[in-house]
């Protein structure tokens, strides 16, 4: 049986539509969501990145404050910059965009960013409080992830969920969403035995990975959720971490490259903001 497709396009464009409702609202008291975006260097992928983000800010009727900033920037400019920022009532958000060029150390710099203002929510303090249960500002990728899942309908208690990759960015955090939420999570990871048989029992698989059509048909149980975070960008186009064809015809319910987690990932960063602007 075709898998539905979990049409992240569709979902992200209305919580766009509310978060831009909710906007317009705010801006009559007086209140217009800010969002600060720093982009170090002239790496491609991260210009269209902040471009989309700039671009939704926009839509949203948020103010957007982009820094462009040369790939010689030291750490201490960097550093410099995000402390102005992190005092400047007008914005609620900052987001520094990774990668960064080899003289800054990333984790220096977001551990810089006030945590209240860490709509990405990289910073270890909301890692830590995402990670003990408590309300955090939440990494946007893996809460676009659950809010797909949501949309499933299928309730997630006791369900075998499979994480493959353990980055701080997408599969450390959506493992523990998804254990917040009751699942039974394994995470693997390169260095993982048997990585197969794990996937195989999965109810939900959440591929994060970066290698173009990595799960294959024959490593997904009839009737599986299966996610795709991957973003390969192959001659033929952009392609996921899953092999979507195959794998559509045995999954209950599949995200599609493009047009899955990708549109929500800024749609949870123009949420993040908007409620970081809701407290100010
Ligand atoms: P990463 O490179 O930081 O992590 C990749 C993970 O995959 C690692 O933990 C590694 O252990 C694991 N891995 C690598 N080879 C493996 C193998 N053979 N078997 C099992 N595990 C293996 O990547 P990331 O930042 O987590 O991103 C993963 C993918 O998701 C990339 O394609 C990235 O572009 C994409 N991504 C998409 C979004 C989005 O908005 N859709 C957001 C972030 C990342």
């Amino acid at each position: 049986m075709a898998a539905q497709i979990l049409d992240g396009k569709k979902l992200s464009a209305e919580i766009r539509a509310k978060i831009k409702d909710e906007t317009a609202a705010l801006r009559e008291k007086g209140i217009v969501p800010g969002l600060a975006v720093i982009l170090v260097g002239e790496n491609p992928a991260s210009k269209v990145y902040v471009g989309q983000k700039e671009k939704g800010c926009l839509e949203a009727g948020f103010a957007s404050f982009l820094h462009r900033l040369p790939s010689s920037t030291s750490q201490q400019e960097l550093l410099g910059l995000i402390n102005r920022l992190n005092a400047d009532a007008s914005v609620h958000g900052i987001l520094v965009q990774l990668p960064l060029p080899p003289q800054i150390d990333p984790d220096t710099v977001l551990a810089a960013i006030r945590p209240e203002k860490d709509v990405d929510g990289f910073h270890p303090v909301n890692i830590g409080r995402l990670a003990a249960g408590l309300p955090a500002c939440e990494p946007c990728t893996p809460k676009g992830i659950m809010r797909l899942l949501r949309t499933t309908g299928i309730p997630l208690p006791g369900k075998e969920a499979v994480v493959i990759g353990r980055s701080n960015i997408v599969g450390k955090p959506v493992a523990l969403m998804l254990l917040a939420e009751s699942a039974t999570v394994t995470i693997c990871h390169s260095r993982t035995k048997d990585l197969v048989d794990h996937v195989r029992r999965a109810d939900i698989v959440v591929a994060a990975i970066g290698k173009p059509r990595f799960v294959t048909a024959d490593m997904v149980k009839e009737g599986a959720v299966v996610i795709d975070v991957g973003i390969n960008r192959l001659e033929e186009g952009l392609v996921g971490d899953v092999d979507y064809a195959p794998v559509s015809e045995k999954a209950s319910w599949i995200t599609p490259v493009p047009g899955g987690v990708g549109p929500m990932t800024i749609a949870m960063l123009l949420e993040n903001t908007l409620e970081q602007a809701r407290k100010s």
